[in-house]
């Protein structure tokens, strides 16, 4: 069985298995590492560990401090101007699908938001020119979403704003290669695609951020709390914490990002190549630049062939391609943990499915 769901996404296998063999015993401790203290010796040691892992994957510098946030990254929607925003503070939102909208609505609430672009008009098609982005050189920050999970469309390269730091949601396509930390202030990701269980968020912030004053707001909000607490200013989320380290690890074992990167090339190439080559039996509207290599969203030619291609997909175990409610269609999500033989198996099963019903 291959799946494909925009998440909760895969995990590796690997990270599955061996999560399995610890459940009961994890450690040598004799209890799961759900039932550990996080205050104790053996979490701490491998709280710290799961952090330098990251640090080394990532290349994350000095400067930038790494939380084990709770809530999910719509919480955060609303807690990254609490923190980053004074009072009567602006943010430049950069608004290219479903979720860089709602983090820029979610944020009004907090901060002037001001659209300084939007593809909106062109139902999300394409990425708004950068020539035309209307940035703000004294806005607190500029916000982006470098891939848009629901829409399928993806910034292949950093936009340059300036000396306003960049704050990017990269809950979908963190961990899929490459990143150049230092060009943003703060990235920060729902664990649910490329790290973990839902519950968890990744968030990789520069210290001088965290010193910002932000609004009147209660400790358990302020990002600079928990970077002094090492995320433990309550309980943490262990047991995502604790699988966010297997997968790290796992993508230590696999070559890290570099590698990640080139199989997640090789899988996108393939599925727009059969998705392009469909003489029109399928189709994927999305500018092909800024196509997504995590998220493809497609249709088929006919509509009422939709409810076949789903049944049939799934018994020959495929699952988890229905599009989502905003767009119909299917959708195809190639995080980390499906391989390349997924993906072949996806296009072998679509080639056979438009010779019998084309
Ligand atoms: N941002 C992006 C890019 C997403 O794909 C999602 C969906 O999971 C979210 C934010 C919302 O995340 P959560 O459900 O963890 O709040």
């Amino acid at each position: 069985l291959w799946n494909f769901s925009a998440g909760p996404a895969a995990l590796p296998l690997p990270v599955l298995e061996r999560a399995q063999r610890e459940l009961l015993d994890w450690n040598g401790s004799g209890a799961s590492v759900m039932e550990q203290s996080h205050r104790g010796k053996r979490f701490i040691a491998m709280a710290e560990q799961v952090e330098a892992d990251l640090r080394e994957l990532m290349g994350i510098p000095a400067d930038y401090a790494v939380l084990f946030e709770q809530g999910g990254a719509t919480q955060h929607f609303a807690q990254i101007p609490m923190n980053l925003a004074a009072e009567g503070d602006s943010a430049d939102y950069i608004v290219t699908g479903h979720w860089s909208e709602k983090a820029a609505n979610e944020a009004a609430p907090y901060v002037r938001v001001n659209v300084a672009a939007s593809s909106k008009a062109y139902d999300y098609l394409r990425m708004p020119a950068r020539d035309s982005w209307q940035l703000d050189p004294t806005a607190a920050y500029v916000h982006i979403a470098t891939n848009e999970t629901i829409h399928g469309v993806e910034f292949h390269d950093v936009p340059d704003v300036g000396d306003v730091p960049l704050v990017a949601d990269m809950s979908s396509d963190i961990l899929s290669g490459p990143v150049e930390v230092s060009r943003y202030g703060l990235i920060y990701a729902g664990a649910q695609k490329n790290i973990g269980p839902s519950g968890l968020v990744l968030m990789i912030v520069r210290r001088d951020l965290l010193a910002r004053p932000g609004r009147k707001m209660a400790k358990i909000f302020r990002y600079a709390e928990h970077a002094t607490h090492d995320s433990m200013l309550n309980t943490p989320n262990t047991w995502g914490w604790y699988l966010a380290g297997l997968t790290f690890q796992w993508l230590k074992d696999n070559g890290g990002l570099g590698a990640m990167a080139e199989r997640n090339r090789q899988k996108a190439e393939l599925l727009y190549a059969t998705i392009d080559g469909s003489g029109g039996f399928y189709r994927n509207p999305i500018d092909v630049p800024v196509r997504s290599r995590m998220n493809v969203p497609f249709t088929l030619h006919d509509s009422a062939l939709d409810a076949a291609f789903l049944q049939e997909s799934e018994a020959a175990g495929l699952l988890a391609l229905k599009g989502h409610k905003a767009l119909g269609g299917m959708r195809a999500s190639l995080y980390n943990a499906v391989p390349v033989e997924a993906v072949q198996a996806l296009v072998a099963f679509m080639h056979d499915f438009s010779r019998r019903h084309g």
